[in-house]
């Protein structure tokens, strides 16, 4: 079953920039997408509108049973904080806050107790155990990026969206990303979808969608282990 769903999605910016065409597509629980295309061609749009941070012009965007096109702000951002995780290229962390207190702060936004032991479970299964206490700003890229993992994971989201997750990182912490990511899915059976422009990133994915000018331009599944062996 789906546990995202976009239906003829529309996005034309103010200025007239037509974003999205006419998007309809699903992506399902347990499952690590990524969505293609060259610049320009859509993926930052629809990751925003499926992931409630934008407005779509027109069409509907289902999370997890709940039609976010018809939530107003208020009870969307709630839904937000609650159900969805994000990573963003640039890692959006708290700069004055501490590795533990930027992942405590995902808690506490989504109306959750900050429980520490929950935490520090997070933050040690993705290698940083012992960094709670530094800042961002003493970390690597690859670090921080792993402590915007731990915090879009420790609200058990129903999905984690990324944009351009390994943009910003050399090619080694970039596959630990994306090691990361692909565990996430196939050994915690969250859902995954990961805006990429680039092949290395997309081959972790399980299939792999396609923009063009503001539509769907095809798909890709990667062979399963069975279909290999
Ligand atoms: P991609 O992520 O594939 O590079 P985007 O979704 O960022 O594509 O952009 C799709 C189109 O919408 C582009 O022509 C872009 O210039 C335009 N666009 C994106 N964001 C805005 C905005 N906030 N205002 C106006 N135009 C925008
Ligand atoms: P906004 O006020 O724009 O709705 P929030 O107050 O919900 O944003 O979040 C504040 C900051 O915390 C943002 O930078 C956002 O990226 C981050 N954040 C909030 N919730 C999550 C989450 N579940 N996963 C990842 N980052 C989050």
């Amino acid at each position: 079953t789906d546990i995202v769903r976009v239906e003829e999605l529309y996005k034309t910016y103010e200025g007239g920039v037509t974003a999205l065409d006419g998007v309809t597509a699903g992506f399902a629980a347990g499952s690590f997408t990524a969505v293609m295309g060259p610049s320009g061609s859509g993926k930052s749009t629809l990751l925003q509108c499926a992931a409630g941070l934008d407005r779509p012009t027109g069409g509907r965007v289902f999370i997890d049973g709940t039609e976010l096109t018809a939530t107003k702000d208020t009870p969307m951002t709630k839904f937000r904080r609650t159900r969805v995780g994000f990573v963003f290229q640039d890692y959006n962390l708290l700069p004055s806050l501490t590795v533990e207190q930027n992942t405590v702060l995902s808690l506490r936004l989504a109306g959750r107790r900050p429980d520490r032991t929950r935490v520090h479970a997070v933050l040690d299964r993705l290698g940083l155990g012992d960094r709670l206490h530094e800042l961002p700003e003493r970390l690597s890229g690859g670090q921080r990026q792993r402590v915007a993992v731990a915090r879009a994971l420790v609200t058990e989201p129903a999905v984690i969206f990324a944009d351009e997750p390994t943009g910003a990182l050399d090619l080694r912490s970039a596959r630990e990303v994306l090691t990361l990511l692909r565990s996430i899915v196939h050994d915690h059976g969250r859902t995954v979808v990961m805006v990429t422009h680039d092949p290395v990133a997309a081959a972790y994915a399980d299939s792999v969608v396609f923009l063009a000018d503001g539509r769907l331009a095809g798909s890709l599944r990667a062979p399963t282990a069975d279909a290999v062996a």
